[in-house]
This record gives C-alpha cells, structure tokens and sequence, in this order.
C-alpha cells in the first residue's frame, strides 16, 4: 500500500476496542502494516477484517501485556512475521476510578499492571528493534508513542490510582525521550481528553454513574480523533518531534 508509512510496520496495543483500533485503521491507510494487540482476538479479527477489505496488512496478536514473557513474545511475534517494527503505540489501558478510601485494592493492582507494567515490558521488548529500524529505514526515524491522558496532568478527587498511572507513564515517557531521542527514536505521549469507548464501562456500579452525569450532554470526542493525532505524530519529517499533545473535547474543562 501507498502512504506516507508505507514500508513500515506499527504495533498498536489495546487495539481490540476504542483509540486503538482507530489508530490501527488509521496506520494502515497511511500505508503502515500494523500489528494488532490484546486479549480478545474476536475484535481483533474483524478489525483485521476491515483493514485487509480495504488493501492494508495486518497481523493480529492475541496477548495480555501484563504477562511479562507473553509481552516480550508478542512483540518477537510482530518481528518474525512482519520483518521490522518502526512503530509502537502503546495503547492498552484501563480507567478503575473511585475515591481512594473504599476502594477495592485489586482495581489499583489491575490498573498498575496494565497501564504501567503491561506499557513497561511492551516497551522494553520494543525498544532494540525500535532502534534498528531508525538504521535500516529510510526514513531514518523510529516513534514510541504512549497513550497518557488529561489524567497525566490534572489530578482530581475520585482518580488518584489512574492519575498516579499516568502520570507515572509521563514521567517515564520524557525520561525515555532523553534517552534514546538523540537516536533518532522519537518518544511521544499523547493526552486524551473525555473519548467515547468503553473505557468507562469495566467502572465499578455507583461510580460509573457519576462519571456518566459528568460529561451528560457534552459532545464527546471519537476514538478517530485521537488516531488522527497519533498518525500526525509519526508521519512527522525526522527532524520534527512532537513531544506531547494533549487533546480535549472542546467542551471539556
Ligand atoms: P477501551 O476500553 O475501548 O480499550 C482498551 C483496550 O486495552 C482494549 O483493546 C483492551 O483489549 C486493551 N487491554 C486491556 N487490558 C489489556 C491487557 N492486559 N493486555 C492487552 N490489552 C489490554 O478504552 P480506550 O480506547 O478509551 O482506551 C485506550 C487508552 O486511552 C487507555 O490507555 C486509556 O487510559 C486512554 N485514555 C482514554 C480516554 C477515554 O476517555 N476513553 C481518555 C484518556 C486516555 P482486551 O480487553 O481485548 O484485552
């Protein structure tokens, strides 16, 4: 496929639902062949589906990202079979919110593994084939994106655990850009305001409702709105990187 990634190849995590699968659809139009990942490999196939239906290629990995050898292999998988891997967005993510006091001590350990160590081993796993690809690749640049949120900025009451994952993965995100930015890896977070996907589904009863009222009547934004900010990051020439971008409904205070 023509594009502006076409030779490339992209690994999208969480890809079975929302911002991910967007992103997915939207690498592969811009000529990327992308790596599909998660648990459900239902979703992925019919995505897998839809981006073959329309001349993309697609790979789907069924995996957990909270499995540490399973993260690894996954990301070993997406060499073997796609050759290469310039692009990783790490996606995969869940929001288990409520106030701290009465909160059930396995939603944090759900949500550190999955937003902080599941991101961690995905992104060590990466990281050497990230960098080959700068050398090899013509265009001469490799691009780590992370899916952070306004959560990673703005702490409220309600949210601690979640902000405390994402701000943690900023905090990672930055160290790591000064890390390997000078090899031409391109480290990015991207900060997604009020998204229209399940994400607020798997919020236990009497808290889901309250986060409902707070966007009720507020137009939200669409998963296609964070893919696009995720494709405008890494179609960027070399020399620009795009460090952070933080996107809100408009709406949204
Ligand atoms: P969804 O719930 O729609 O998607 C989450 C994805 O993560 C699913 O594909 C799910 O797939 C995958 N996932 C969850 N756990 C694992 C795991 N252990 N291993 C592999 N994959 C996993 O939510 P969004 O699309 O909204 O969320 C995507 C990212 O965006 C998250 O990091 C979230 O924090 C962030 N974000 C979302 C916002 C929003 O308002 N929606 C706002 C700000 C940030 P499966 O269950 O099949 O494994």
């Amino acid at each position: 496929m023509s594009g502006r990634l076409a030779g490339t190849v992209a690994l999208v995590t969480g890809a079975s639902s929302g911002i991910g699968a967007a992103t997915a659809g939207s690498l592969a139009a811009e000529g990327a062949a992308v790596a599909v990942l998660a648990r459900r490999r239902e979703r992925l196939e019919d995505l897998a589906g839809s981006i073959r239906a329309t001349g993309g290629t697609v790979l789907v990995v069924e995996a957990d990202i909270t499995d540490q050898p399973a993260a690894a292999a996954a990301v070993e998988q997406v060499v073997a079979e796609l050759g290469r891997l310039d692009t990783v967005v790490n996606n995969a993510g869940i929001m288990l919110v409520g106030p701290v006091a009465d909160a059930p001590t396995e939603e944090w350990e759900q949500m550190l593994a999955v937003n902080v160590q599941g991101m961690l081993y995905v992104t060590r796993a990466a990281l050497p084939h990230l960098l080959r690809a700068v050398e090899d690749s013509p265009r001469r640049v490799a691009d780590l994106v992370n899916i952070s949120s306004t959560a990673g900025r703005v702490a409220r009451p309600g949210t601690a655990v979640y902000n405390l994952t994402k701000f943690g993965l900023n905090a990672f995100s930055e160290a790591l850009r000064q890390e390997v930015g000078p090899k031409r890896l391109r480290v990015s977070v991207v900060e997604p305001g009020t998204v229209d996907t399940e994400l607020s589904s798997h919020v236990r009863d009497g808290v889901r409702e309250a986060i409902v009222r707070q966007v009720e009547g507020m137009e939200l934004l669409r998963p296609e709105d964070i893919a696009d900010a995720v494709t405008y990051i890494v179609t960027r020439d070399r020399r620009v990187a795009v460090n952070e971008m933080l996107v809100r409904a408009a709406e949204q205070t």
